[in-house]
């Protein structure tokens, strides 16, 4: 692992060793006070996400690095039409590490692909945010000392909570575990991940609206916000909307052990009522993914730049395909190449390398 473009990426080893490497700069701070002396993280944020970018930021000051921050697209040469690729290889020359966070998806892997120094996807677009999952994991191993035998329940909006996506093709690799996904009908998880990340493995699952019913069987309690944009009606919108919040009264029946999660902001689906609970883990949280993004820097900086990138990997097909996602870097880099991947060879599906969509 060169890049941190995709949780996926990322061995169970590996990460593994990165957790360990959290807990020790929680345990010892100062030994890590001049880990990175000298060394920058440019942050390139190309869409607003201050808090993302305040714990890039927090992270390399407490390794006693440096940060070369670019907060707003308006403000840089994007707004004069330079291309991802040339972003990188100019930044390349200032950094060490790049954190960059953009609308459009795959734009990271594209900086990946043209950096002579490590990319780390600070979220791009509803595609990927690896180091939110990062914190996640953080939390779940410091709340439960284990990644097995484990009840996992997500509730909110499943469908374009790409924070539910990453956490579930993550945690699906440890044995024991049991996914509890509780949605309104119109927010359920997407089939594709359903079937790629929990049914081809076998996962024990159970899809219900009903957040009170599956409450006393839950291990991890993982909220997220329900819009109101992404219901089909204000009707349905205002029947459903007070079901996913999250009250003291709906706890009656949960675990004394339980784990709440949240990636945060909030707007009302936690109530603060429960914020004194200690089973409240979201402030944690935050704290968690500063922690591990510190060890992620360490990692990357610590990397031989030798490693090939996996993404370019396998069989592959160049332009006689278009991605036709309107969300993909592709839509506006007109001069790079559609590149997709063979990504299932029995059912012949090619995924474009930048968004994942599968070739029409
Ligand atoms: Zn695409």
């Amino acid at each position: 692992m060169k890049h941190l473009i995709d949780i996926q990426e990322l061995s169970t080893v590996e990460l593994a060793e990165m957790i360990a490497t959290a807990e020790d700069i929680i345990a010892n701070p100062q030994k890590y006070a001049d880990a990175c002396r000298g060394k920058k993280l440019a942050t390139l944020f190309f869409e607003p996400s201050t808090r993302t970018r305040l714990s890039f930021e927090a992270a390399m000051y407490e390794l006693g690095g440096n940060v070369l921050s670019v907060s707003s697209a308006n403000s840089s040469s994007a707004a004069k039409g330079e291309s991802i690729a040339d972003t990188a290889k100019t930044v390349s020359c200032y950094a060490d590490i790049i954190a960059m966070r953009h609308p459009k998806e795959g734009a990271p892997l594209v900086a990946s692909m043209n950096a002579s120094i490590p990319v780390i996807n600070a979220g791009d677009g509803g595609h990927n945010h690896p180091t939110q999952t990062l914190a996640d994991l953080l939390t779940i191993w410091r709340e439960k000392r284990r990644f097995d035998n484990l009840t996992i329940g997500l509730c909110g909006d499943l469908k374009f909570g790409r924070t539910v996506h990453s956490l579930i093709s993550a945690m699906s690799r440890y044995s024991g575990i049991k996914f509890v996904l509780i949605s309104p009908e119109e927010l359920k998880l997407p089939s594709y991940v359903r079937e790629e990340f929990i049914e081809s493995k076998g996962i024990e699952y159970k899809q219900t609206t009903d957040l009170i019913e599956v409450m006393p069987e839950l291990d991890i309690l993982y909220m997220t916000r329900v819009q109101r944009e992404r219901f089909s009606s204000e009707d349905e919108y205002q029947r459903l909307k007070d079901s996913y919040i999250l009250t003291p009264d709906k706890l009656e029946t949960a675990k004394s052990d339980l784990s709440i999660l949240h990636p945060l902001p909030r707007v009302n689906e936690i109530s603060v009522a429960i914020d004194s609970d200690p089973r409240a883990c979201y402030f944690k949280q935050v704290l968690n993914g500063k922690y591990m993004r510190m060890a992620l820097i360490l990692k990357l900086l610590s990397m031989k730049d030798c490693e090939s990138d996996a993404s370019y990997e396998g069989e592959r097909v160049v332009d006689t395909i278009k991605c036709q996602n309107p969300r993909c870097i592709t839509s506006v880099e007109q001069e790079l190449p559609h590149v997709f991947k063979l990504t299932d060879k029995e059912q012949g599906v090619y995924r474009c390398i930048y968004c994942e969509s599968k070739a029409k």
